[in-house]
């Protein structure tokens, strides 16, 4: 079997509307998709919908970002009540935060003479959730920049001059969150934020799986991440963190994972369903 669990889509920085994604992966002939996107669930229900005749199984989910001591800590909340309130307004908060972010890179950035208006940024994230994705993208538009690495390797990413941190936010809370609006959370790719040491903690505050089978993982990491996962009596998922041809990373549904991996995250979710 086919599938994918991680995936962006124009609600947040991916380039495929969700109708777009969906026809991506139909094409792809995938049997189950997760939509994740940073901070909204505002593509659950158009992917649903354009999912609907394609025999897709569609999952609900969000990537939210947490920050631990200067580190990202992503985590995927899967099976998430996409209508609960106080999570929306929750989110809300989160992008508005992600705004004020965008509007400091680009005051930073201005101030060293790469001059760009925040609605130049807003423009390309077309009503998405903002991030340095949109920021990169329109300091290429606007020919600073070769192209969206260069801009994070140059200016924007972590430890470059323009980079500008989200407001601090626990791990823990971000598990507690999702928790609340009745979904499972997932340490996304933690061999590429290398936060190890901090599984323990997050195992204690009620993380419930492990994205071994990330794209940007190594054969040798899926594995150990998996046995990890395995022993603590985790789930493990994967997915590429696809956001659209062209960008970087492995295309959507080429990670390869044992069907086992969406079994048991399905009967995860019927668990969760069954007790609501
Ligand atoms: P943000 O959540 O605004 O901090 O942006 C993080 C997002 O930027 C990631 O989810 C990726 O989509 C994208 N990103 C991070 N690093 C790079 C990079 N080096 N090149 C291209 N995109 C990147
Ligand atoms: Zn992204
Ligand atoms: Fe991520
Ligand atoms: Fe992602």
């Amino acid at each position: 079997m086919r599938f994918d669990l991680h995936l962006h889509t124009t609600a947040s920085d991916g380039h495929l509307t969700p109708e777009a994604l969906v026809a991506a992966a139909s094409q792809a002939s995938l049997h189950a998709i997760a939509v994740t996107d940073h901070d909204t669930v505002e593509s659950l229900v158009p992917v649903r919908l354009a999912a609907r005749d394609t025999g897709i199984t569609v999952i609900p989910g969000v990537e939210l970002s947490a920050t631990h001591e200067g580190r990202d800590v992503h985590i995927l909340g899967y099976f998430i009540r996409p209508d609960d309130a106080t999570f929306l307004a929750r989110m809300r908060r989160l992008r508005d935060a992600r705004l004020e972010r965008a509007g400091r890179m680009v005051e930073s950035l201005s101030a060293s003479g790469l001059t760009l208006s925040i609605d130049e940024v807003l423009q390309i994230a077309d009503g998405g959730a903002v991030g340095r994705s949109h920021v990169a993208r329109a300091l290429v538009a606007a020919g600073h920049t070769q192209d969206v690495s260069a801009a994070f390797r140059d200016l924007i990413g972590r430890g470059r001059p323009h980079y500008v941190s989200k407001p601090v936010s626990n791990p823990k809370d971000v598990i507690a969150m999702i928790a609340d609006a009745g979904g499972i959370s997932v340490l996304a790719h933690p061999g590429v934020t290398q936060v190890d040491d901090l599984i323990p903690g997050l195992i204690d505050a009620g993380l419930g799986g492990i994205e071994a089978f990330h794209g940007d993982h190594s054969p040798v990491q899926r594995e150990q991440y998996a046995r990890l996962a395995n022993d603590r009596g985790l789930l493990v998922t994967g997915g590429s963190d696809y956001h659209g041809p062209g960008t970087p990373g492995v295309a959507l549904g080429e990670v390869d994972m044992p069907d086992m991996v969406l079994e048991r995250l399905l009967q995860a979710g019927e668990r969760l369903e069954s007790a609501r």
